[in-house]
């Protein structure tokens, strides 16, 4: 845990979340602002700062999100479809140095990025 790193303390319980999905490694709540009618954060329950710091030490928590999306997917009624995205770094546009997989859907969302 990262005392400074706000989903450290909503995995934690300090700050309250809107919480779809839950298992050992992996939490998954709802964004607080959401760009699509699904919009929700699949997050390590370890702290990982940035896809740029994944490693082969730590990608099984990859994995373990990825793992959990189609159910989350599902319970969702997403069935036609959604789309994950994570942002990396300055320029990839990351606000919360957790390493987080927005996944959304409910709508067409189009060819393009969002
Ligand atoms: P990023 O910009 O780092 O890819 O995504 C961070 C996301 O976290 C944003 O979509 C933002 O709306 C969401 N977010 C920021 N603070 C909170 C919060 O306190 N609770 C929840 N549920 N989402 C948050
Ligand atoms: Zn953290």
């Amino acid at each position: 845990m990262s005392t400074d790193c706000l989903f450290c303390k909503i995995v934690a319980g300090d700050i309250p979340s809107d919480k779809v999905y839950e298992d050992e490694h992996v939490l998954a709540f709802r964004d607080i602002a959401p760009q699509a009618p699904v919009h929700i954060l699949v997050i390590p329950k370890a702290h990982v700062a940035t896809a740029a710091h994944v490693t082969g030490e730590n990608a099984d928590l990859v994995a373990a999100c990825f793992a959990a999306i189609p159910q989350i997917a599902k319970a969702e009624g997403l069935d036609s479809g959604f789309r994950v995205i994570t942002n990396c770094g300055e320029d990839g546009g990351q606000t919360v140095f957790h390493l987080h997989f927005h996944l959304l859907g409910g709508r067409s969302l189009g060819a393009n990025l969002l």
